[in-house]
């Protein structure tokens, strides 16, 4: 069998059918593997950061299911790992849309360009964006992957174009650990006027030593590396 290449060397799993992922719209979920971050909460980490453990999903396997239940669904949610680090990841969303399908993709926010020209081309209909927490916490939040100031610059980037297609975004944040009540309004005030933080209960992740960092309510740091 012939090697996949580009986006399908990424995906990695398929939800059938959810109606949480995309609140009113239901949907399939499709798992692609790799992440620009590092979250020591991460809750999917093999597929964020070792996503050859994780099966792949054959192309071919996954138009099957497009092809046969479009009717059924309203819409895709794309998440990872990190969709918007994939290669040709709008070969995939076009593919999607091809079916006449509305597309969610989840997002760290992080590549800001990536996500103005995934709207641009018209293969996202709404963006899930992560707010970690506040930009100060983003390095302990984000296994030092990203700085303060680059994660600022980033979420920035994406505030201003939620604030002129403010349909197209919508805004969440994880309650780990590591945040506070006064993190969590910190984060509040940082939406562009209009928006409404979504707050995610955090699910501790699987890793031995991660749990006990949060049953142990230590500051989470890098715990990665
Ligand atoms: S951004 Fe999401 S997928 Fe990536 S490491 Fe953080 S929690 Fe995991």
């Amino acid at each position: 069998m012939q090697e996949p290449t580009g986006v399908w060397k990424y995906v990695r799993g398929l939800e059938r059918f959810s109606l949480c992922d995309w609140p009113g719209v239901p949907c399939c979920v499709i798992f692609l593997g790799s992440c620009n971050l590092l979250c020591p909460t991460c809750h999917n980490h093999e597929l964020a950061w070792d996503m050859e453990q994780v099966p792949l999903l054959p192309r071919w396997a996954l138009s099957a299911y497009l092809d046969d239940r479009k009717k059924w669904l309203d819409g895709v949610t794309v998440t990872g790992g990190e969709p918007t680090h994939v290669p040709h990841v709008a070969e995939l969303l076009w593919e999607i849309k091809q079916r006449g399908l509305r597309v969610k993709l989840d997002t760290n926010g992080m590549r800001p360009d990536m996500v103005r020209d995934l709207k641009a081309d018209g293969l996202v209909d709404v963006f899930a964006v992560d707010v970690k927490g506040p930009f100060a916490k983003y390095p302990q939040l984000t296994g030092n992957a990203v700085d303060a100031e680059s994660a600022r610059a980033n979420v920035e980037a994406i505030f201003r174009m939620a604030e002129a297609d403010p349909e197209s975004f919508y805004f969440r944040t994880t309650r780990v650990p590591a945040l506070t009540d006064k993190d969590m309004d910190e984060v509040r005030g940082l939406l562009p006027r209009g928006f409404e933080l979504k707050v995610q209960e955090f699910v501790p992740p699987r890793r031995k030593h991660a749990v006990s960092d949060h049953e142990e309510r230590r500051a989470i740091g890098n715990v990665v590396n």
